[in-house]
């Protein structure tokens, strides 16, 4: 979770999607081509699937709740600026999603598959003729609006209460490059062992949709893709400029690592000063949180009371209040300590 940083995504080169340059994984499992719904769920423990939208959660759990839902929500909502990686595997890798998908809703029983996507209307009517037999859902192109809850929001009509989970209204939402490895694991055979990403630094004029092994070194990222690496002029972020972290070069990527961004740490640098009370982050705040009043009672120790945790629990650490903040000040990185304070 970073400072505010100003990039102007739309300006960036958009090289061929895709390309990779490292070699495809070996066949492990012989040639599924269909799963039983009753193994399903252990053989995405085999593969290894995680919810690879960022919330790491064990695919297999999430599944066996959702048994008896009546849709399955592909999650092709890009959760963070800037990065278009969901929409790209949705686009190129419409096989294995589909996949992926049809042998998910088949193991839950649901009738329904619904495709939320961004609302670009010429990416629209391409993923129509791609997935004509899933109800294809727009969404508007303002973070957070991939978020599970937000979705769940269009879809239903309200928001769903506190610690309400998708299954308890009939839905699970999957986000899309979890089902092309589900896919990818049922038509050529191996776990999950590759993670497509937006690989990009904005001040380099650089910005590719790619493919990269789970596990390999940032730093062998960047040199595989030509990017130089200065740890004192650089810093890196895995996940998205809103909810990611810095990452050190050695760090390996995971299989929740929707992007890598090299970013030049001059461009960060900003003062932070004292609160206005202008209630901009209330305003701008998705689910309608007072985050400063949070901020101030993590900041005090005043963490026991009931509303404090209702609060927290809903908070998913988007970081729009940091965003929109005139004073600077990392809302988000309190609001993350404060969860650590729920029982
Ligand atoms: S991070 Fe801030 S804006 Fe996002 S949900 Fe939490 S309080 Fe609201
Ligand atoms: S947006 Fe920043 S300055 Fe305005 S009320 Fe919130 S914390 Fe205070």
């Amino acid at each position: 979770m970073l400072r505010r940083i100003k990039i102007d995504w739309a300006t960036l080169p958009n090289f061929q999607p895709l390309e990779t340059p490292f070699p495809a994984p070996e066949r492990i499992y012989p040639g599924l081509e269909e799963i039983e719904p009753e193994s399903f769920p252990d053989f995405l423990d085999e593969i290894g699937l995680v919810g690879m939208g960022g919330s790491g959660f064990p695919a297999s759990e999430k599944l066996r709740a959702s048994i008896g839902a009546h849709t399955l929500v592909i999650n092709g909502v890009e959760c963070e600026p800037g990065i278009t990686i969901d929409q790209t595997v949705l686009l190129h890798h419409s096989l294995w999603v589909q996949a992926g998908a049809n042998a998910t809703a088949k193991a839950i029983g649901a009738k329904r598959v619904a495709l939320a996507v961004k609302d670009h209307p010429d990416q629209v009517a391409k993923l129509r003729k791609l997935y004509p037999e899933y109800d294809i859902i727009p969404f508007s192109d303002r973070y957070p609006v991939g978020a599970e809850k937000l979705i769940l929001k269009k879809l239903t009509g309200k928001i769903p209460p506190p610690g309400t989970r998708p299954y308890q209204l009939g839905y699970l939402v999957q986000n899309v490059v979890s089902l092309r490895a589900t896919g990818r694991a049922i038509i050529d055979g191996f776990p999950v062992v590759e993670r497509p990403l937006t690989l990009t630094a904005p001040a380099a004029r650089f910005y590719k949709n790619t493919i990269v092994p789970v596990g390999l070194p940032v730093r062998e990222v960047l040199t595989a893709f030509a990017l130089p690496y200065d740890p004192v002029r650089h810093l890196i972020v895995g996940g998205g400029l809103m909810m990611g972290r810095e990452m050190a070069p050695d760090d390996g990527v995971e299989k929740t690592t929707t992007s890598l961004i090299l970013l030049e740490r001059a461009a960060l640098e900003e003062k932070e000063h004292g609160c206005i009370r202008c209630g901009a982050c209330n305003t701008a705040c998705p689910l309608s949180l007072h985050p400063y009043s949070l901020v101030e009672r993590i900041q005090k120790g005043k963490t026991d009371s009931a509303a404090f945790q209702a609060q927290m629990t809903e908070c998913f650490l988007c970081g729009v209040c940091s965003a929109v903040c005139p004073s600077h000040i990392p809302l988000v990185q309190t609001l993350a300590e404060g969860k650590q304070c729920l029982p």
